[in-house]
């Protein structure tokens, strides 16, 4: 063991501790709890898939891949983002391959964000976003979405724009609330930064989980406004990969220039034989044309199964996570209520308290629906006896 630095340190996150997904993926593992609280699916991904890494590696791409991401992905990108938004986005100057969603926002954030300029984010919402714009120097306003609706009122959010509001991040579908954002949302988004220097960070990476018929209104399909955009995605949501940690930014070629700037200082580029095995499954459309469906079955066993619980079911239209309430089952706050289900009764949440900066807790926890039919039933029989 190492003994401690005496010396001075540079605290640059004094708020902050680990994570909730690290805290309650370790309390469900110390307790042998079922982990329905970091989001992550407990099934593997296609054999095919992997079957094209290795395949990759056998065929030696084993070296770097160019900084921005292989031509052949970026082309594939571009096909999948104009059939299913209409939007063209050029594979040399606007689309951006990086290690996952959680990175490609830290660099845009940095790429874009200096000295007190002013980011709104809305509450509650992914826990990166605003130490992020902290350590960029940025200034976190925080815009809090109406209880229990989880709705954004734009007249209200337009009260906290001014000319030092620089990017706005938005979240659709939504982690951890499972709300979506509709086409009249993004209109009226569109007229709130008209005419402004304020840009869009829009986080997709649940673009292709969204239930009961809705369309994702990807940001990329309003072109006035999408020339504002940062749109970030993940495979590893897309592709139940969350462990290979890859996604992309598209944007429009001026902004990606400042964000590979970037960008080439923080990864340089992302992992070789993955991104062979991304561009050969994406000639595969189903795959991602059928998540929806297949996340909603889920969502729908889990709602079905703890229907006779004293658990409240808030609306989940996209995403994989389930909130309930808890109300007529404890007094706790929900960060203890979070530990005493993971270590007295064997089932771990994530309390949506972590989504906000100022902890505000209406005792709901947020459940990962993204796995298998005996975890969820497993998991709903412990709920439905509480
Ligand atoms: N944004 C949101 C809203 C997420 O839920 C996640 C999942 N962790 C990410 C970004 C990051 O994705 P990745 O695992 O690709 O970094
Ligand atoms: N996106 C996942 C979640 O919300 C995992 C996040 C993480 O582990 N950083 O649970």
């Amino acid at each position: 063991m190492i003994v401690n630095f005496e010396g001075s340190l540079n605290n640059k996150l004094p708020q902050i501790g680990p994570s909730i997904f690290s805290v309650m993926s370790a309390m469900a593992y110390a307790h042998g709890a079922i982990n329905l609280a970091q989001g992550f699916p407990d099934f593997d991904c296609s054999a095919d898939l992997k079957n094209m890494v290795s395949k990759a590696m056998e065929n030696g791409y084993n070296q770097y891949a160019p900084m921005p991401g292989l031509m052949s992905l970026r082309e594939k990108i571009a096909v999948k983002t104009e059939q299913s938004y209409s939007a063209i986005y050029h594979p040399e100057t606007e689309i951006t391959v990086m290690p996952g969603a959680t990175l490609a926002i830290y660099a845009a954030i940095t790429a874009l964000i200096k000295d007190n300029d002013e980011v709104i984010i809305i509450e509650p919402a992914y826990d990166s976003y605003i130490p992020a714009v902290e350590l960029a120097g940025g200034k976190a306003i925080v815009y809090e979405m109406a209880f229990p609706d989880y709705k954004i009122d734009w007249n209200q959010l337009k009260k906290l724009i001014n000319f030092k509001t620089r990017l706005i991040i938005i979240n659709s579908p939504h982690n951890p609330t499972g709300t979506i954002l509709s086409s009249e949302d993004i209109r009226k988004l569109e007229k709130l930064v008209e005419n402004t220097d304020t840009l869009i960070l829009s986080d997709e990476v649940y673009e292709h989980i969204i239930f009961d018929g809705y369309e994702h209104q990807s940001v990329a399909r309003y072109p006035k406004l999408a020339n504002r955009c940062i749109i970030v995605s993940s495979f590893g949501k897309t592709y139940h990969t969350t462990g290979w940690k890859m996604g992309y930014v598209l944007a429009p070629a001026n902004i990606t220039a400042m964000i590979r700037k970037v960008y080439q200082f923080m990864a340089f580029a992302a992992n070789t034989p993955i991104q062979h095995a991304y561009a050969e499954i994406l000639d595969r459309p189903e795959m991602f044309l059928e998540l929806g469906s297949f996340y909603q079955a889920k969502r729908d066993y889990f709602k079905q199964a703890i229907k006779t619980s004293k658990f409240k079911q808030y609306a989940c239209n996209g995403s994989y996570f389930q909130l309930l309430g808890y109300e007529k089952l404890s007094e706790l706050n929900d960060i203890e209520m979070a530990k005493y289900l993971t270590i007295e009764k064997g089932i771990a949440s994530i309390p949506v308290s972590a989504f906000y900066k100022r902890k505000t807790d209406h005792k709901v926890l947020r459940f990962c629906f993204a796995k298998s039919e005996d975890t969820l039933s497993k998991a709903a029989e412990i709920l439905c006896k509480l």
